[in-house]
């Protein structure tokens, strides 16, 4: 089979990778479409210190197992199901876990992949290869309203790329008064249209403040940014993972009793359902589609300031 592999931060497409080996209760994959996100991109710099096969966002078809011939979404975190974290429901959290394309674990960037069958959900068919792709990052971006009561809160998201789209979108489920920064412009007409209020961070009065801030810029300097905006008691939410260190001065957030809540992966099932009932929209999140063998230049795409969500089609 073909995959797209990262060692030492640099990526090369494999015409000839063996199929991976089966272990207990893990099932083959073959893969209709993956999306390239910002940790892959981050992965390349060198966060997780990750080599193998890229990718954990990606609708498939199970080969085997109760899904067999069906299309699948699959949750990244593959756990013991034996420690005390997994047993009281938090595997992703498992010490022992490994995670697709992630941790000690090859992802969906090639033909076929291998995954432990509890991770699959089975595609809702009214939801199309295009939209089930997102599953993941939206179920990501549904684990905010899991961690903090959104109802009735101003919200700010930070970062008008795509993680912010599926942030705000999902946030916007729990509170209307979901608010919109960004450095780019031209990105941002993209939240206007999805009638999100917007604003430039450049121009932004640091005098406006939100009971939540959510960092999904990407960037090291995305939490000082959020930690300017937020209100004294409020909460900054850091949604992004960087291979870079934050430069940051604490006292702001001890001075206005900040509290700063770390969110990573969500739910599948929840994720699915507002897929499956059309609630977000994600008309023009794609930029770019790319056959496995170009994917190396689709991760060079995908890192442009202009490019949107970059989608590798391996059957292509
Ligand atoms: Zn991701
Ligand atoms: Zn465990």
């Amino acid at each position: 089979m073909r995959a797209l592999s990262l060692q030492d931060s640099v990526v090369t497409f494999r015409e000839s990778v063996q199929e991976p080996h089966k272990c207990e209760g893990e099932v083959l994959v073959d893969v209709i479409l993956a999306g390239i996100c910002e940790t892959d991109l981050q992965l390349c710099k060198g966060y997780m210190g990750f080599s193998g096969i890229l990718g954990h966002e990606f609708v498939g078809v199970a080969r085997e197992g109760r899904y067999a011939g069906h299309r699948v979404v699959g949750e990244i975190n593959c756990i013991c199901e034996r420690c005390e974290w997994c047993l009281n429901g938090l595997g992703n959290h498992c010490p022992s876990r490994t995670v697709l394309g992630i941790l000690n674990r090859d992802g969906a960037f090639a033909d076929t992949m291998l995954i432990p069958e509890r991770n699959l959900h089975r595609v809702p068919d009214s939801v199309s290869n295009e939209r089930a792709v997102f599953t993941e990052p939206l179920a990501a971006a549904i684990q905010i309203s899991k961690q903090i009561d959104l109802v009735g809160k101003r919200v700010a998201v930070l970062g008008d790329g795509r993680l912010g789209i599926l942030c705000a979108q999902a946030i916007r489920l729990s509170t209307d008064a979901v608010v919109v920064v960004g450095k780019h412009p031209e990105k941002l007409a993209r939240f206007q249209g999805l009638g999100f209020e917007c604003y430039e961070l450049s121009k932004l009065d640091y005098r406006t403040s939100f009971d939540v801030v959510v960092d999904c810029t990407g960037s090291p300097t995305g939490l000082e940014a959020a930690c300017g905006l937020v209100k004294p008691r409020g909460v900054v939410v850091l949604k992004t993972t960087v291979a870079g260190e934050h430069q940051l001065s604490l006292a702001s957030l001890v001075i206005n009793e900040v509290t700063v809540v770390g969110s990573r992966c969500g739910p599948f099932d929840e994720a699915l359902s507002v897929l499956e009932a059309d609630a977000i929209d994600l008309t023009g999140m794609v930029s770019h589609r790319f056959p496995l063998e170009r994917g190396v230049e689709a991760m060079r795409v995908a890192a442009l300031p202009g490019s949107f969500k970059v989608l590798l089609d391996p059957q292509r």
